[in-house]
């Protein structure tokens, strides 16, 4: 059923390795057995395993149950970092001493730039600010073949959208929206930067095998809806932890109705529901996009591995099942609101003004912002120029500030010449850099509202959690399609619904917008834009030096971590005993200490800032034995420079909230050794073992009540059992610090034997450095 022998990458290509896929799709089916039937998202992850009969056959009841079951041991095809997260993937692809990158990969950025007056002034000011930064990702770029996009070629998902997201495609990004890339049939996942540097460097990343929710589409959109409400109405059914654990495969009649664009935004904001990430099947419109995006080698080979139909790598199995199924009929489906402060809270467009008024929320909103990573298509774009002419030609311009930030050069380059740049700055509009901006808090506002006053803003992103555009955690930020943020600009007002009423004009008339309408793609073809964006070449040049400077304040080069001991861990001290929930923000904080995510040293002083003291409900308020008060990181600093490791204890799910590294390496860096929780947040668990922190739970979880800070703990037969690669006993000797009463407490791991390495070796890199030798 399937062909070998379609297209093959070549280093540098933008082809997915075709026949690498095909092939392990083929294994998989040998191994499960042809008959068993396959959805879309199995199909594309388990052909990319590392061994397939390993991770599909254990622990599954012999490959029946591999859905939340196996572990899947992936090799995707490419990483995109962005230039905030890529700064500590890097420093640690780089502590491996490899010469290139293993897979394809390219750095964006696009983070670290501000949106105030526009790009003409905001751009300079921000690559100013930021040089040291990018002038490291470029030069580390250029050593390892990675591809690099400079500030002001785009946001990471729109330029992996149009230049390497294809059918069939698996890849990392170090972004929670990854998933963007979804639309053009790829899997693509956010993680961590030292899950990303597992497939730089070739060693296996782990997945807990995903559940599958079949999202079916049945209809088509028409008049104001837009591929954004499919979304929006899909996270108010969900809401924020309803997609953990799942991928979201779209499928059924409705699919094909959908722009390739269009897609993509949905999969995009997939991250909002917690899935694992989304994706569409091949569709007879990701042929013109890939075409238009000059990749018409791709369309073919895709083109050619669909025609198989059902049975091919493109699509799911006719007789897949999903563990769970949604329906939604486009034909009936209705724009909608969602917010403010969470992307769940979803209202049909005709029930909204009514919703303001009930909630007391602000009736009148400051800006308008469109674009972004999730609504800058050239249909969206179009479709709002469409209702921008429309109010112009009223006499109309618009009562609130309106902001249109495009997802990359190429877009950008390709609305200005068709003019519709030019239509937005004539009613007003500001056109922001290709770039974050103010969807990732780096947006002056220039209209006076003060931090801490209430008020309300539009925007067609994807995000809306307190003080995640303006810094102010009062701002309300609603989510629409960008029809819908540009048509209620016109009114300034949040109880205007442009489908049903209308505006007064200058004249002394009345206007109502007619529909919006757009196109998916220009008739003239993309421009490429300023040459200057461009991405550098995938070559490694070993010539390059990577500059970090020694007296930088920003990065920092990694040293590795010492190797495990040749016998067990004594005389490690508690350094704090956790109460509650304990966040991996709670361990690393963001906000201002974003500017740090390259310098271990500088982000440590963060570590644990916002633990909360068992002994005295105290948050980041450490004793040592003398009594003496100390923030958490001071103490850790100073045992650390007294040669005193340590160890934390904590209660449950320690480390739960994202993938950030920095919660594993601050500890490590410090001298923690060992973290004893009653329970732990698994992607948390995963990445203290590869930064060589051993993560214990109490065997008796009453034995937390009997463990405190400054309390000596020497692990008992941790040694052997790593050695053993996870078998055999480890317990916890205790000695009070106050007595000198002494006690054994039993605990629990979950070392694999690969984890076992990591640790015995330092760290997870440490040993891929070896390997690498
Ligand atoms: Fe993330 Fe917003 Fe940037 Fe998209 S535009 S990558 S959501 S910060």
């Amino acid at each position: 059923a399937y062909r070998r022998g379609v297209a093959t990458a070549a280093p540098g290509s933008r082809m997915p390795p075709y026949t690498k896929i095909l092939g392990g799709l083929e294994d998989v089916r040998r191994i499960l057995s042809p008959q068993r039937a396959l959805t879309l998202a199995e199909k594309i992850l388990y052909s990319h395993l590392d061994n397939a009969e390993e991770s599909l056959l254990s622990n599954t009841n012999n490959g029946r149950d591999i859905r939340g079951q196996a572990n899947l041991k992936l090799k995707p095809d490419r990483v995109a970092m962005q230039d905030a997260s890529a700064q500590m993937a890097l420093l640690q692809f780089m502590s491996c001493g490899l010469p290139s990158t293993a897979v394809p990969a390219s750095i964006h950025c696009d983070h670290m730039i501000v949106g105030e007056r526009g790009a003409d002034t905001d751009l300079p000011a921000s690559i100013q600010g930021n040089k040291e930064v990018f002038d490291f990702l470029e030069s580390a770029a250029k050593r390892y073949g990675i591809e690099f996009w400079p500030p002001g070629a785009g946001i990471i998902h729109q330029n992996v959208l149009e230049n390497y997201s294809a059918p069939g495609l698996m890849m990392l990004g170090t972004d929670s929206h990854t998933p963007n890339a979804g639309g053009l049939g790829a899997i693509a996942i956010g993680v961590g930067g030292a899950d990303a540097v597992d497939a730089l460097v070739d060693a296996p990343w782990e997945l807990k095998a995903p559940k599958i929710l079949g999202v079916r589409l049945e209809g088509r959109l028409n008049g104001w809806a837009s591929p954004k409400d499919i979304i929006l109405h899909l996270a108010g059914k969900l809401t924020v932890r309803g997609g953990t654990g799942f991928v979201i495969e779209y499928h059924g009649p409705g699919v094909d109705t959908l722009s390739c664009t269009g897609m993509a935004t949905i999969c995009n904001m997939g991250a909002e529901v917690g899935a694992t990430t989304s994706l569409f099947p091949f569709s007879p419109n990701h042929v013109p996009y890939l075409e238009a995006t000059n990749r018409a080698a791709v369309a073919a080979a895709a083109s050619e591995i669909a025609a198989a139909g059902p049975q091919s790598l493109l699509k799911a199995d006719t007789q897949a099942e999903y563990d769970q199924v949604i329906t939604i009929d486009l034909s009936s489906l209705e724009p909608h609101i969602n917010g403010p402060f969470t992307p769940d809270l979803s209202v049909p467009l005709s029930a909204f003004a009514d919703k303001v008024k009930a909630e007391k929320w602000p009736e009148t909103f400051g800006a308008g912002l469109i674009g972004s990573c999730t609504n800058s298509s050239y249909e969206d774009m179009t479709r709002a120029e469409h209702l921008v002419k429309q109010a112009s030609e009223a006499g109309l311009k618009p009562k609130a500030d309106f902001f249109v930030t495009p997802g990359s050069e190429q877009i950008r380059a390709t609305l200005e010449r068709d003019q519709t740049l030019s239509t937005f700055s004539s009613a007003g509009g500001t056109v922001l850099a290709n770039a974050c901006g103010p969807c990732i808090g780096q947006w002056k506002r220039t209209d006076g509202v003060k931090n801490g006053e209430a008020n309300a803003i539009l925007t067609s992103y994807n995000r809306n959690f307190p003080g995640r555009n303006d810094g102010n955690r009062q701002t309300m930020n609603f989510l629409a399609a960008p029809e819908i943020v540009t048509a209620m600009s016109y009114s300034g007002s949040t109880t205007f619904n442009p489908m049903t009423d209308s505006l007064p004009t200058p004249d002394g008339g009345s206007f109502r917008f007619q529909p919006p309408q757009g196109y998916s793609l220009p008739s003239a073809g993309f421009e490429e834009g300023n040459p200057d964006f461009q991405p550098s070449a995938a070559v490694p040049d070993p010539t390059v030096e990577v500059v970090v400077s020694p007296t930088s304040d920003r990065l920092a080069i990694l040293e590795p971590f010492a190797p495990f001991p040749s016998q067990d861990l004594t005389g490690l001290k508690v350094l704090y005993k956790v109460k509650g929930q304990c966040t991996t923000d709670t361990i690393s904080a963001a906000g201002p200490w974003l500017k740090y995510k390259g310098h271990l040293p500088n982000i440590s002083a963060n570590t644990l800032i916002g633990a909360v003291n068992a002994a005295t409900d105290e948050t980041n308020v450490a004793y040592d034995e003398a009594g003496k008060k100390h923030s958490i990181p001071e103490l850790a600093e100073q045992w650390k420079s007294q040669g005193t490791e340590w160890l934390v204890v904590a209660e449950d799910n320690y480390g739960e909230g994202s993938a950030r590294e920095h919660a594993a390496l601050q500890p490590r860096y410090l001298g923690g050794r060992i973290i004893v929780a009653k329970s732990f947040a698994r992607i948390h668990e995963t990445n203290l073992k590869k930064q060589g922190v051993v993560p214990l739970t109490f065997a008796d979880r009453a034995d937390y009540d009997r463990i405190d800070a400054c309390d000596q703990v020497d692990a008992v037969g941790l040694h052997d059992l790593l050695k053993s690669g996870g078998a055999g006993e480890v317990a916890l000797k205790v000695t009070k610090y106050k007595t000198g009463e002494s006690f054994t407490i039993p605990v629990k791991h979950t070392l694999s034997k690969d984890q076992c390495g990591f640790i015995i070796a330092g760290s997870a890199l440490n040993l891929l450095a070896k390997r690498g030798q």
